[in-house]
């Protein structure tokens, strides 16, 4: 198996420890064609990018390293946080057409957007804490991910049901509606298994990616592909995904 593109990496703009330059230095020794920068938002209270002005510099940023490494292709986007009920996210509405693509993620620790949605993330962390899965919760939070991915163009959902209890089938189906992909997310390996055997019967796409926090990390799929072949994920479900016969040697 050989990937040649990485949508989910971090930088210091969020909670990464290199710099996007080092990202993409890193994408271009791995052999990527691709590489995606997609910091958190800034609705995260702790590891999202910092004050608005951020967004704005990292797209200058990977506006002028595109000009100094033509062999690699820059995508700005982001990793956007749920922070309403109604699948509202972090990202400033003006600032969505000048991104690339957009992820989504359930993070905890967020601002919320209103006083329901602060009980609704408060629950989440008291039941994580507890480990309890009410029926209710599941329902609240199944809804506001799939209403988020009506609502914007989310190109992907983030390790979906880490963090989070969900009804995959139903996020599964929306996302197949949309034509939104779920991620098989290299850092969390065998905790994604669930989800993945879930929705592989329902027909979504997924997208294979290391949300890499420092540049040796960029384009590490190791987890991922351990995932897929312990689940026979076929390839062509993979969008970023290609059978390759250079396997052995790679590996
Ligand atoms: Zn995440
Ligand atoms: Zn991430």
């Amino acid at each position: 198996m050989r990937v040649t593109a990485d949508y989910h990496t971090h930088t210091v703009y969020s909670h990464g420890r290199g710099s996007i330059e080092e990202n993409v230095k890193a994408a271009l020794k791995r052999g990527l064609k691709a590489v995606g920068i997609s910091d958190h938002g800034p609705g995260h209270l702790f590891i999202g990018v910092r004050g608005g002005g951020a967004l704005r510099r990292m797209r200058e940023e990977i506006r002028t390293l595109r000009r100094k490494y033509l062999q690699i292709d820059i995508l700005f986007g982001v990793e956007a946080n749920i922070v309403d009920l109604d699948g509202k996210i972090d990202v400033p509405e003006k600032m969505l057409p000048t991104l690339d693509y957009l992820l989504l993620g359930y993070h905890k620790l967020v601002r919320p957007r209103s006083v329901r949605a602060f009980f609704w993330l408060a629950a989440n962390l008291f039941c994580g804490w507890l480990k309890l899965r009410p029926a209710w919760l599941r329902r609240l939070n199944t809804a506001a991910i799939c209403a988020a991915v009506r609502r914007y163009p989310v190109a992907a959902v983030t390790h979906p049901g880490l963090q989070v209890d969900i009804d995959t089938a139903e996020l599964a189906a929306v996302c197949g509606e949309r034509g939104t992909l779920l991620e098989i997310n290299s850092s969390y390996g065998e905790k994604l298994d669930g989800y993945v055997r879930t929705a592989l019967p329902l027909g979504v796409s997924f997208l294979c990616s290391s949300d890499a926090h420092t540049p040796e990390r960029v384009g590490d799929f190791a987890a991922a592909f351990a995932l897929i072949r312990r689940l026979k994920v076929p390839v062509e479900r993979v969008v970023n995904l290609q059978a390759d016969d250079r396997e052995k040697q790679e590996e």
